[in-house]
């Protein structure tokens, strides 16, 4: 049996949100000093004190550290990670004009590269399951998706992998270039095979597979509808864009007379299987409807600065019971990469807008951790520290200068610097352990994510 002990350290169980209340004041125990055992996968014992004896464990002293559920990201788009940097003053639509005719050049190789970089930078976050959102795929381009699940698989996290699509291009009316669109029977038939391939339904699973047409307003209704239907049809879960731009309102109002939420609701596409991203303008009644349907919203609060969007409204979402997750959008809108900073931007956006009391410490780390897991569907699985859940733990170190002397280890967690990551474990295996990453050397992946980068940037340009 392969076993692992944690003791001495605080514990953040996160275990008092699985009915969708995420309140300021409660959000489940909290150990002062306690102990987490994890056995073949699981965990098996989470309390106050020191650990029962379990024979021939392995036993991490957890001395200055807080243990939390593993982060759970709900919004990425790891292929962006090629065009970090780029285009740092444009708003979305100057910023996606700018990024797209690179994206165009995407292949396995490169997208493999930008997918281990960006899963270890995940990971180095405390970040244990990740959805990533990926629409483009040209023409000619090979398999990705499977290239993003190979990378998931070597770095160890959890991936669901959302099988995107763009089928409006430049000729017909849309913004990106033809050469990344396909055509809409095409695209069913590559989300099922993708479905077929790589989606494991079963507990436990690293790898599952979504629906995720890129937004309603850049895919034809059709597709949204069939879409909707193919993932109903095999049981998947929905994901795509909603909401993110003032823009992207107004457009909707003169189009459809209607909101976003309501366009997205008249498709069939609001429901406890569908999370969307972003959500940044929604009204009253959008809000309502998110949260009495169960459809999540993933919050990527430092994309929607960067880009100028906006800021969620993320206490009203949580009020209507909206399941809310973290994201950090692609890290070419984010350019951190990391999920541990947007517990941080979630508080100070939220605050920022609507005072001190708008989203409390607890709040944020619940929404990083119980929220994505209500996102992704998996709150029975993952997103708190319970027994029998998933082995998927952060242990951070918090006695260090960065947070000395913070008494309130969430406090520290989610407002001081970026903690080092003691230990992280996905179904108990350690992916890092000691503030560095087991499952791949950092500066090879550094090296290699430099070298995509630069043959996508000369492929695009010879292509002008
Ligand atoms: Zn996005």
């Amino acid at each position: 049996m392969d076993s692992l002990v944690i003791e001495g350290c605080a514990v953040a169980t996160v275990d008092g949100t699985a009915a969708g209340v995420i309140t300021a004041a409660d959000t489940g125990a909290e150990y002062e000093s306690g102990h987490l055992v994890l056995q073949d996968g699981r965990i098996t014992a989470v309390g106050a004190g020191p650990a029962p004896t379990v024979a021939g464990a392995r036993v991490v002293d957890g001395g200055g550290c807080l243990a939390t559920p593993g982060l759970i990201g709900t919004h990425h788009h790891l292929f962006q990670g090629l065009t970090r940097g780029q285009a740092q003053d444009g708003s979305l639509v100057r910023w996606l004009a700018t990024l797209y005719p690179q994206w165009a050049r995407l292949d396995p190789d490169r997208h493999g590269a930008a997918a281990r970089a960006g899963l270890a930078t995940l990971a180095l976050s405390g970040c244990s399951a990740i959805a990533d959102h990926h629409y483009l795929f040209p023409r000619g381009g090979g398999d990705l998706l499977a290239a993003g699940v190979g990378a998931a698989r070597q770095i160890g996290l959890r991936l669901h992998a959302c099988r995107g699509s763009l089928d409006i291009g430049a000729s017909t009316g849309g913004l990106p270039p033809d050469d990344v669109t396909e055509d809409r029977d095409e695209i069913l038939a590559a989300t099922e095979r993708a479905i077929d391939s790589f989606h494991d339904d079963g507990p436990g699973a690293m790898t599952r597979v979504a629906v995720a047409p890129c937004a309603p307003f850049t895919v034809s209704e059709q597709l949204m509808r069939e879409s909707a239907e193919l993932a109903r049809r095999k049981g998947v879960r929905l994901h795509t864009h909603l909401a993110e731009t003032r823009d992207e309102h107004d457009f909707c109002q003169e189009r459809f007379g209607c909101t976003p939420a309501e366009y997205l609701e008249s498709l069939g596409w609001l429901g406890g299987d569908v999370w969307v991203a972003h959500g940044v303008h929604l009204d009253r009644v959008g809000i309502t409807r998110l949260g009495k349907t169960g459809t999540g919203v993933a919050h990527c609060p430092t994309s929607n600065a960067r880009l100028g969007a906006g800021i969620a409204p993320v206490p009203e979402l949580l009020a209507a019971r909206a399941p809310v997750g973290l994201g950090v959008d692609g890290a070419a809108a984010n350019d951190n990469g990391g999920l541990a900073a947007e517990m941080r931007q979630s508080l100070l956006a939220a605050r920022a807008r609507q005072g001190a009391t708008a989203l409390s410490a607890r709040q944020a780390l619940a929404v990083a951790t119980m929220g994505g897991a209500r996102c992704l569907g998996r709150q029975d699985e993952i997103g708190s520290l319970e027994v029998g859940k998933q082995a998927d733990v952060a242990l951070w170190r918090l006695d260090d200068l960065g947070h000395s002397p913070i008494a309130d280890p969430v406090w520290a967690l989610v407002c001081g610097p970026p903690a080092r990551l003691e230990l992280l474990t996905v179904a108990g295996l350690p992916v890092v352990e000691g503030g560095q990453l087991r499952t791949a050397d950092p500066a090879a992946l550094a090296r290699e994510v430099r070298d995509a980068a630069r043959a996508l940037m000369a492929a695009s340009a010879s292509r002008r």
